[in-house]
């Protein structure tokens, strides 16, 4: 296979379909969490749940960069826009967010607040060179895809000597997010999250390979199938992992050989080690704090962090009340349960952060359409 459309044969979908049909056993039932966003906006987009036997449950993980966000670290980046008057950077997603008092990033910015959308974590550094009077700050977010981009700009400014660059780093670990799901209440002793193994993220996965799921894997005895973000990837995970169920493994496998390796991308992975360290703990949108989950800048790039240079102080913030964003993170309940759903809350209107990016649940069931108990009820 080389060519995209390969990734989403309709033909071969349906003959891996009939084998999962065919493989998964019908006296039990295979609850698969799909860690990663962009595998939920998969299956939302081309209906593989539709393809799947109803004994074959997938469960939506924490995997969308803009949803774990929480409201407070939101509120942090508009103070540093409007109390310090520095230039905020971002990527569109985060934009949208709501944060508190009904404001997000881009109602800030309609207030006159200088909050600017970038494609990259280069043109932050680029927007800083060209504006040397004022304080840029380059609001960091993602998983261990967005990292190393950010260590590169944090090391070009220190090359550069750019007295006015500086980040607010808000990037989390997959890792430590899936740990904390295996070792909640809800999955271990109450059951309310039945969970049979992981899809492993695709781009993640690129760079920090797949050694780091092995722990899973053997201490808690889920099997992983890395997969990448097409059709094909994920139904064939799927597969795999029906087939490590029932034949008793709990195994990394890596579908995704096309672009992971178990060591990963050792340059990306020096970089990263080289300018962060981990934190204690991070609070997490719906998953609460999270110990040794985020990173934050090492001293020795503490000229480019913005947490020191403006003091910036966290204070957590409760989502809103008819949200259950926190419930769907954490893989306990669906879109379709939050009753604002396709209501009051629409991409165009988002109340939660899941309803924001293309790959949040809520945004990626209500985009394709995977609602049908809602429109019979708003009918
Ligand atoms: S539909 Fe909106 S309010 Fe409800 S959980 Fe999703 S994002 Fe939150």
């Amino acid at each position: 296979m080389k060519y995209i459309e390969e990734f989403r044969n309709g033909d071969l979908a349906r003959k891996i379909a009939t084998r999962i049909r065919a493989e998964a056993r019908p006296e039990r039932s295979y609850s698969l969490m799909e860690f990663c966003g962009g595998h939920t906006h998969a299956i939302s987009r081309y209906g593989i749940k539709d393809l799947l036997p109803g004994n074959v449950n997938m469960i939506h993980g924490p995997g969308c960069p803009v949803c774990v966000l929480p409201i407070g670290r939101i509120d942090n980046a508009i103070e540093l826009a409007t109390d310090h008057s520095a230039i905020v950077c971002t990527y569109a997603d985060t934009m949208r967010v709501p944060a508190s008092n009904g404001l997000s990033l881009i109602k800030a910015k309609a207030r006159g607040a200088d909050i600017r959308m970038v494609y990259s974590a280069a043109d932050a550094l680029r927007i800083a060179q060209d504006n040397p009077t004022r304080d840029l700050v380059f609001f960091a977010i993602g998983f261990e895809t967005t990292t190393p981009p950010t260590a590169i700009i944090i090391r070009q400014a220190r090359a550069l000597g750019l007295a006015n660059f500086t980040v607010f780093c808000n990037h989390v670990l997959t890792p430590a997010a899936i740990t904390h799901i295996l070792e909640s209440p809800e999955v271990r002793e109450l059951g309310i999250v039945p969970l049979d193994g992981f899809i492993g993220p695709a781009h993640v996965s690129t760079v920090i390979g797949s050694q780091p799921y092995e722990y899973f894997a053997e201490e808690y005895q889920r099997p992983v199938v890395i997969a990448g973000f097409e059709p094909l990837d994920v139904m064939q995970a799927i597969l795999m992992l029906v087939r490590q169920l029932n034949e008793g493994r709990a195994e990394v496998e890596n579908e995704f050989t096309r672009a992971v390796t178990r060591e990963g991308n050792e340059k990306a992975k020096s970089l990263v080690a080289d300018v962060f360290e981990l934190r204690r703990s991070f609070e997490w949108r719906g998953l609460g704090e999270v110990p040794y989950s985020a990173l934050r800048i090492k001293e020795t790039y503490a000229a480019f962090d913005a947490e020191r240079r403006f003091g910036i102080a966290y204070r957590s913030v409760a989502d809103n009340k008819a949200c259950e964003c926190g419930a769907i993170l954490r893989g306990v309940k669906k879109p379709t349960d939050c009753k604002v759903f396709g209501t009051v809350c629409t991409p165009e209107n988002p109340i939660g952060s899941c309803m924001v990016s293309s790959e949040g649940a809520c945004a990626a069931h209500h985009t394709y359409g995977r609602f049908k108990d809602i429109e019979v009820r708003a009918a």
